[in-house]
């Protein structure tokens, strides 16, 4: 059994895509095993994100991440990290499968509504950024 990190960006909190979001996981088996809303700052979406620093759309991301509130969850299952991957469809929704998140509620390739770690170390590091062990059972 595995967890994952999962945030539901604020192009998605705002239009209250929220549950609609939630049962995508959980009708692919990945249970919520914590959860909470949260007003990032930009200097904490800007570490976050550093990993992007010197990418040319940093300054944007950065910005978006800190402009409302969004929605970060533990994601539990089996292979959680790419059974999230697979249901949040590819970077750019242009690109996503039918059926996947980006695919049906993405705005565009920066503002596309969820966010997955992508292996078990950054998984770890990226629930605890935002999780103490006193949170999660
Ligand atoms: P995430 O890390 O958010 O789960 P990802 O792993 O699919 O997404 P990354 O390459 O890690 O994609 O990019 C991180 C985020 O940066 C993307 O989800 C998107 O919001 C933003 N981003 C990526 N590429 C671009 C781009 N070309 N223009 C604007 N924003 C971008
Ligand atoms: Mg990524």
């Amino acid at each position: 059994i595995e967890r994952t990190l999962s945030i539901i960006k604020p192009d998605a909190t705002r239009r209250n895509l929220t549950g609609k979001i939630n049962a995508k996981f959980e009708d692919a088996g990945l249970r919520i095993v914590a959860q909470k809303r949260i007003h990032l700052s930009p200097a904490q979406a800007g570490k976050f994100y550093e990993v992007h620093k010197d990418r040319p759309f940093y300054g944007e991301l950065v910005e978006f991440m800190a402009s409302e509130p969004v929605v970060v969850q533990v994601l539990e299952g089996e292979n959680a990290i790419a059974k999230n991957r697979e249901v949040m469809g590819a970077t750019n929704p242009a690109n996503a499968d039918a059926g996947t998140i980006r695919k049906e509620f993405a705005l565009s390739v920066g503002e596309n509504s969820v966010h997955g770690s992508d292996a078990p170390e950054t998984a770890k590091e990226e629930i605890a950024f935002f999780f103490s062990g006193l949170e999660l059972v």
